[in-house]
């Protein structure tokens, strides 16, 4: 590949993943909690009010890609007024079985759907969706190249897509604590919580591996994206880009 991170033959990692969310879905949440120290909370805020969904009654359609368990679906759907809707995609079904029960709970399933899909091949017709988000999955997803071009193909004119993800600390001392943080305790409390560290591993590696949050916005413009911007928040800890289908 030209973006030079691709180490892991492809359907290799594609069954990694599988498995680290296999393993996890049932405490996915609570690992999260456990592994942001419940900072992928502000995180999702911050994407959510990005997104800005409509307080009328007037549709916007998001697709939530690698949705998971379908957290930043629901915030959105609650932020946004009765024309708001979105589809959780995942690969994984053990994810959206859980997402789908949430949903339930909530009293959000008129609103939320879960379906199962492959970012690499959506299957949705092309122009749907008012806005894409993908929250800590693209980092997943084999051929990054490939979804984003997905991702666009999907929105309609004028619409969004945005990307929370992982990316490069570049605040000296936080970098070191970050660190040793991701290497050591992630991976240990993968071992408490889901009974297996390795996975783990596997996992910030792949934060690691990940571009940085300029070669990324290249990325998005390379697939076809407009005006790409992006934040970094937590001291670059994630960063939020977006691009727009114009
Ligand atoms: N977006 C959710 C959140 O922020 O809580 C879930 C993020 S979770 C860290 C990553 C998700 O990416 C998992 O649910 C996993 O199944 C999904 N995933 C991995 N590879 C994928 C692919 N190729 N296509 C779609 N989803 C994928």
């Amino acid at each position: 590949t030209h973006f030079g991170y691709r180490t892991v033959p492809l359907a290799e990692k594609q069954a990694l993943v599988d498995d680290v969310f296999h393993k996890v879905a049932r405490r996915y949440d609570i690992m999260n909690d456990l592994m942001s120290g419940g900072l992928h909370r502000a995180w999702k805020d911050a994407l959510v009010s990005k997104v800005r969904p409509p307080q009328g009654a007037r549709p916007f359609h998001l697709l939530d890609l690698a949705g998971g368990t379908g957290d930043v679906s629901f915030r959105v759907v609650e932020a946004g007024g009765p024309g708001t809707h979105a589809i959780v995609a995942d690969i994984n079904t053990d994810m959206l079985a859980v997402g789908r029960e949430r949903a339930e709970k909530r009293g959000l399933a008129d609103r939320v759907a879960f379906q199962e899909a492959n970012a690499e091949a959506l299957p949705f017709p092309d122009m749907s969706f008012d806005a894409v988000t993908i929250a800590f999955g693209i980092r997943n997803v084999p051929r990054i190249d490939l979804a984003l071009r997905e991702m666009r193909r999907v929105l309609k004119p004028g619409g969004r897509a945005f990307v929370l993800e992982f990316s490069k600390v570049d605040v000296p001392l936080l970098n070191k604590v970050y660190d040793a943080f991701s290497f050591r305790l992630i991976p240990q409390i993968g071992k408490r919580v889901a009974g297996d560290a390795e996975p783990y591993q596997y996992l910030v590696e792949s934060i690691r591996r990940f571009p940085t949050a300029e070669a990324f916005a290249g990325m998005m413009r390379e697939a076809g994206f407009a005006r790409v911007t992006f934040t970094r928040m937590t001291g670059g800890v994630v960063a939020l880009h977006s691009g727009f289908r114009i």
